[in-house]
């Protein structure tokens, strides 16, 4: 059985339409345009930890996706809306706030790997029933694949000085996903948008850390995306304080941008991917504080937050404590002082001298806490940090 590429087209816009996907495109594969920017960018070191972004496989698969699947000519693109018009993740930082941190709007939900994985894999088998036996592959974030690049070529949307994908009428809330597949089908690519960035650098400027270099480039190892969530060590000293509440992840690059506030609210996103619940919007860090593993387990259940394991998160909730300017984040800092993990000791150690200058009257509480924490550490490191913190 065999379909021609015009019937693979119709069939795919009918199966992306019935999934729910807000945008798509079709585009046959081609080397990668940008594959020198991208090296580029990982020579200059900007991919921090993420070492798996420079091996061979990873750059091969960017800069030609039909190394990802044999005999793949073409892609279908995606894009699913989410929390165009969610508040704002994190709450301001120049003054006591409540206890809560902040997480990034696209993991308040269930995890969009999930969601766009199930979704294109339906796609999948709508093509497959239609043409016989058919080689494919789902991409979602997870492969080496140049993904706003082809939503680029789709017509999806342009690719922004903040780096993100702004689709027009969507904004840049959105998630992609690929479906590569080893037929031809007929292209359908969006009439290309005039629309781009213009004058506006408003992303470049409200960086809270200083991670753009420059327009379209984004040094990851100050981004509080990277280092909440891919950054295994310690979080630099000089950015904690630049990071607020934030727990997981970071959207401020979109918030500012003109594009999403111009999003319609119209747009319905997915309803899996809004938050269920306040909690996983703006979850209490003092409960995070002391969470138990089986608690934490089915927080994150099926949420991108199972990213990070508990150690990681814990040290985010210290950093994020400490930036509170609240008096009531002086106790969950003496218990994260006390965690069995050095590197979230340490963090805690940060968090309380962080508090002890913001809130002179829990001053002497904050550093009798860090004096007696001292008395008893052991570990090299979490020393460097109660001295730093009580000097
Ligand atoms: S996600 Fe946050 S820290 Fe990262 S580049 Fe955007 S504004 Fe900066
Ligand atoms: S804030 Fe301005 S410069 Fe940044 S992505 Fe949006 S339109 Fe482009």
């Amino acid at each position: 059985m065999t379909a021609d590429p015009a019937a693979l087209r119709d069939a795919a816009i009918a199966a992306c339409k019935a999934a729910g996907f807000h945008r798509m495109g079709i585009v046959p594969l081609a080397p990668s345009a940008r594959a020198d920017v991208y090296g580029a960018w990982l020579a200059a070191g900007h991919h921090g930890e993420m070492s798996y972004l420079a091996t061979p496989e990873h750059v091969a698969g960017r800069a030609d996706a039909t190394t990802l699947l044999p005999g793949a000519r073409t892609a279908i693109v995606v894009a699913l809306a989410y929390g165009a018009d969610a508040p704002p993740a994190a709450p301001p930082t120049d003054g006591p706030v409540a206890l809560r941190g902040a997480i990034a709007r696209y993991a308040r939900g269930t995890d969009y790997h999930l969601i766009v994985r199930d979704r294109l894999q339906a796609v999948a088998a709508a093509l497959v029933a239609l043409a016989g036996p058919l080689a494919w592959r789902v991409c979602v974030d997870a492969a080496p694949l140049a993904e706003r690049e082809l939503a680029e070529r789709a017509g999806l949307g342009f690719t922004a000085k903040n780096t993100m994908v702004i689709a027009p009428g969507l904004g840049s809330y959105v998630v992609l996903g690929e479906l590569l597949l080893a037929a031809d089908v007929a292209p359908v690519i969006a009439e290309a948008s005039r629309a781009r960035c213009g004058d506006c650098r408003a992303c470049l400027d409200a960086c809270p850390t200083g991670a753009f270099v420059d327009a379209y480039v984004l040094d990851a190892r100050r981004c509080i995306s990277y280092l909440t969530i891919e950054h295994a060590g310690p979080i630099p000293r000089e950015l904690r304080a630049a990071m607020g509440t934030r727990i997981f992840g970071c959207d401020v690059c979109q918030e500012v941008c003109p594009w999403n506030a111009a999003a319609p609210a119209r747009v319905q996103p997915a309803a899996e991917l809004v938050a269920r619940d306040r909690e996983h919007a703006a979850p209490a860090l003092a409960r995070l504080a002391t969470i138990g593993a089986n608690q934490l387990r089915q927080f994150v259940k099926r949420t991108a937050l199972r990213r990070i394991d508990r150690p990681r998160l814990l040290r985010n909730v210290a950093v994020a404590l400490g930036n509170t300017g609240d008096a009531a984040a002086l106790a969950p800092l003496c218990a994260l002082l006390a965690n069995p993990v050095a590197q979230v000791r340490g963090h805690a150690a940060w968090g309380l001298g962080a508090l002890a200058a913001a809130v002179p009257a829990i001053a002497a509480a904050a550093h009798a806490a860090l004096a007696a924490a001292d008395d008893v550490e052991d570990d090299p490191d979490v020393r460097a940090e109660l001295a730093a913190a009580r000097g």
